[in-house]
């Protein structure tokens, strides 16, 4: 029943994989045997430590995913260092955080750049090689924003619950070409991304006084749901949001 999970051999890209959720689910995925490759802006060395001891293959490529331009050049150079790419963990994502009424164009566009249009553009160029093998796996990292509203995030909003509508649509065009596309929706996690939230004594009792867990997540906790759908036990899972929300969305 492990050997489903078991990822030995396979070739993941993940995408800001220098802290929070993305470094978890890179660690997750080379302990489940995975080779890696982190893609980002920032020093991958605390990644790195952690993907060697786990035994796993490791590769950083710097880009600044706030523009399409690296994306070619993200799936060439993991081709030409581990010969294919099997998993796309599309993780790096930005949050601003302002009155609707006040929002601006540039918080608009920095979000929607980074969290929807590379996402695609990425997704397609992975796809491209992926088709060409016969398959391969595409996680999005979406949020509890695919499903709900909030407050003062309205590009973020917009941008994961287009997240959301981009993994069914890619489902739908390449399910039945080998390729699963599927997300995880992580609840409330200690990262940078909720530092604001989680300094805000209001926001913050608010937020855990509704998590039916009582607590808020920790990124490892994240690992699990990612190798299930970077794995063969997938492999007839296509289009689904899948969320890790300690049970925000049950209440
Ligand atoms: P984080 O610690 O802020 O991580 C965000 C990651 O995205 C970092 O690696 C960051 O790199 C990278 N990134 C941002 N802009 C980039 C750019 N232009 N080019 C390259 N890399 C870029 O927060 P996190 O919580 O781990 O966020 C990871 C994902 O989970 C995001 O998509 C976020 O929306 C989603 N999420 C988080 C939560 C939560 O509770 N934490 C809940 C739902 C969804 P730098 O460190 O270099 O900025």
């Amino acid at each position: 029943m492990t050997d489903i999970f078991n990822l030995s051999g396979r070739v993941a890209v993940v995408t800001g994989a220098n802290t929070g959720i993305g470094q978890a689910i890179a660690i997750a995925l080379a302990n489940a045997g995975a080779s890696i490759v982190a893609v980002g802006r920032s020093s991958m060395d605390e990644t790195e430590s952690a993907v060697r001891a786990a035994g796993a293959g490791f590769h950083v490529i710097k880009a600044d995913l706030g523009s399409i331009e690296p994306v070619k050049n993200i799936v060439a150079e993991t081709i030409s260092t581990f010969g294919k790419l099997d998993i796309l963990v599309n993780n790096a994502g930005i949050i601003r955080r302002a009155d609707s009424i006040d929002f601006t164009e540039e918080d608009w566009d920095a979000v929607m750049d980074v969290n929807l249009k590379t996402t695609f553009f990425l997704s397609q160029a992975a796809a491209r090689h992926m088709l060409e093998r016969g398959g391969g796996k595409i996680i999005n990292i979406a949020s509890l924003l695919s499903f709900q509203g909030g407050i003062r995030i309205p590009s973020y909003t917009a941008s994961k619950s287009g997240l959301a509508g981009l993994t069914r649509l890619l489902a739908c065009e390449w399910a039945a070409k080998g390729i699963n596309v599927n997300a995880i929706a992580p609840g409330y996690f200690v990262t940078n991304n909720t530092t604001a939230l989680r300094e805000d004594p209001e926001r913050s009792a608010g937020i855990l006084s509704r998590i039916p867990a009582g607590r808020w997540g920790t990124p490892a906790e994240l690992g699990g749901a990612a190798v299930f759908l970077a794995s063969q036990a997938s492999d007839y899972v296509h289009g689904t949001v899948l969320p890790v929300d300690g049970g925000w969305l049950a209440r």
